[in-house]
């Protein structure tokens, strides 16, 4: 399949309108705006890790997983060639998925502790987990430009999502940057200057109208970089995600254990 014109410019055309998450999801996964990712994740798709030789992979856009009425968003970075690229979920198929969905279960916030494919019987409680950008980058770094593309896909899943979501946990820098004009065009206010990203920071957006206030929460990434050297460990995730599910008024289990 070759990328048209119309394809390109589909997020920056797709007028906001009265779609539902389960409708958004749908139309991500069809998504070839930006060429450089296309190429990589369908390469990725083709020649596979060793390991995974025996997968279909994925090798599409990955949509936001979790409820459509979460209380509480968890805001990555983009999907792994080999974990979310091969099995089209979230953080699901490799590490840091493994540590992710493993503080969850801790929290009571999942109903199980592990992460391998799209029919093993995830289950989210008030939580939707999603990312800036939906394609699998090159050495997981997207180009500005791929980010801004995707922009309005998570903007739209944001404003989605609107009506019952209360906190926000950005997964390192590159997320918390991006999902800031997405914030804005969800219909939430930005401070100026922009709230700074550190672990553990927090950040409160008024609603651009009377709505709730939406409180973001600033974690580490838990990609292996950070959870192999000790930078995240298990007890610093659970403090964050506790604390922003606490926060959106979701019973939590095990936040200090
Ligand atoms: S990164 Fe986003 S905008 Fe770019 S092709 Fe993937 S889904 Fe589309």
């Amino acid at each position: 399949m070759t990328t048209s014109e119309s394809d390109r410019s589909y997020p920056a055309r797709q007028a906001p309108g009265a779609e539902t998450l389960a409708e958004l999801d749908a139309r991500v996964i069809d998504c070839r705006a930006c060429p450089r990712l296309v190429q990589w994740r369908e390469e990725a798709a083709r020649t596979k890790r060793r390991a995974y030789a025996d997968w279909e992979y994925w090798g599409r856009p990955v949509p936001g997983f979790g409820p459509p009425d979460a209380r509480v968003a968890i805001v990555g970075l983009a999907p792994a060639a080999h974990g979310g690229n091969r099995t089209g979920r979230m953080f699901t198929g490799d590490r840091a998925g493994d540590f992710l969905y493993a503080a969850l279960y801790d929290l009571g916030l999942a109903s199980q502790p592990t992460a391998t494919h799209r029919g093993d019987g995830l289950e989210l409680y008030g939580v939707r987990i999603t990312s800036p950008v939906h394609c699998a980058p090159p050495a997981n770094r997207p180009t500005p430009e791929e980010r801004d593309t995707c922009r309005s896909w998570l903007a739209r899943e944001l404003r989605l999502l609107r009506p019952t979501l209360r906190t926000a946990v950005v997964l390192g820098s590159f997320g918390w940057q991006a999902v800031m004009p997405a914030l804005e065009a969800g219909g939430w206010a930005v401070p100026r200057p922009r709230p700074v990203f550190g672990h553990g920071a927090r950040a409160t957006l008024r609603a651009a109208d009377d709505g709730p206030p939406l409180t973001l929460f600033g974690c580490y990434h838990v990609s292996q970089q950070n959870t192999f050297t000790g930078r995240l460990t298990p007890a610093m995730l659970r403090e964050v995600l506790g604390a922003a599910a606490e926060a959106a008024g979701l019973p939590v289990s095990g936040r200090h254990s």
